[in-house]
């Protein structure tokens, strides 16, 4: 099977066993070289102030700074590598904004929210299945969809406006499990109202938005969905395009048919990384 050649093959969200992707880092990168990419960019979940099992430990760090940076000199010529990280806004003690993060050496930063606190003060992840989120919302929300949501959409809009960091991660993720529990919310008024606050924030705070293709394959959607397209085309805020891969087979998967979804929406251009700086790039 030749290499397809289309453009635009870049990915800037990424995992490994340095977190909780399936394959070493090393694997990521030959899938995208035989992939022909252009640029690849690596993005553990980045520490936590406590033990989950799928982000990297802060003692882990060091290594995974000097694996990132051996990678570069070992492909060097073939592939531009970007060292990055997937900070979560955990509080606003724990962000993209911390000291911590903001001295690492790292070619960019992504900001992604997937825990929220708890009426009682305990933190549950967001991202889970769709069953989870159902026992989540029933128990720890009092089954209020509206609490759960709204948790959400304040910790993003949190994210957004401490900032450090360049673009957001799957924003509005949680509209798929979300719609599994109440089918239909995302178009309820309350909820929309949500998604135009943070798209507003992004805006104002000059922060690119990623478009998220992990579950394209699964779910048959992105993160934010098709649906949003024409507001992210209205308010003119920058895209990139990353497959979020988990599993080094995966690393285009879902991008293509991203891009083809920007450009039937009217949206031209996507951000890529090239020789360090974030660019526009028209979708070919
Ligand atoms: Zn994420
Ligand atoms: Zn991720």
């Amino acid at each position: 099977m030749g290499k397809e050649v289309t453009g635009n093959r870049t990915n800037f969200h990424s995992h490994s066993l340095f977190c909780d992707g399936k394959a070493p880092l090393e694997e990521f990168v030959k899938s995208a070289v035989e992939a022909g990419f252009t640029a690849y960019g690596v993005s553990s979940h980045a520490p936590l102030p406590f033990k989950t099992s799928w982000n990297m430990e802060q003692s882990e760090v060091p290594a995974y700074l000097r694996e990132a940076d051996r990678l570069k000199e070992a492909y060097r010529g073939r592939i531009a590598l970007y060292t990055g990280l997937e900070i979560d806004y955990l509080n606003e003690a724990w962000n993209p904004a911390s000291d911590y993060f903001r001295q690492l050496p790292l070619d960019y930063r992504i900001g992604s929210v997937h825990l929220v606190y708890t009426p009682e003060g305990e933190v549950v992840d967001t991202d889970t299945g769709a069953e989870n989120f159902r026992k989540l919302t029933d128990s720890h929300f009092g089954g209020s969809l509206e609490a759960v949501v709204g948790a959400y959409f304040d910790a993003s809009l949190r994210l957004v406006e401490r900032g450090g960091f360049d673009f957001i991660g799957h924003p509005n993720k949680i509209a798929f499990n979300a719609e599994t529990y109440r089918p239909g919310v995302t178009r309820e008024l309350w909820y929309k109202a949500h998604v135009g606050r943070l798209f507003e924030a992004l805006k104002e705070n000059r922060i690119m938005v990623e478009v998220n293709t992990k579950s394209y394959l699964t779910r048959g959607c992105f993160f934010p969905d098709e649906s949003l397209f024409g507001c992210l085309k209205e308010l003119e805020l920058p895209v990139v395009v990353n497959s979020d891969a988990h599993r080094s087979e995966l690393v285009n998967a879902g991008r293509q048919e991203a891009l083809q979804a920007l450009k039937k929406n009217g949206i031209r251009s996507v951000m890529e990384l090239e020789a360090g700086r974030w660019v526009a790039k028209e979708i070919s």
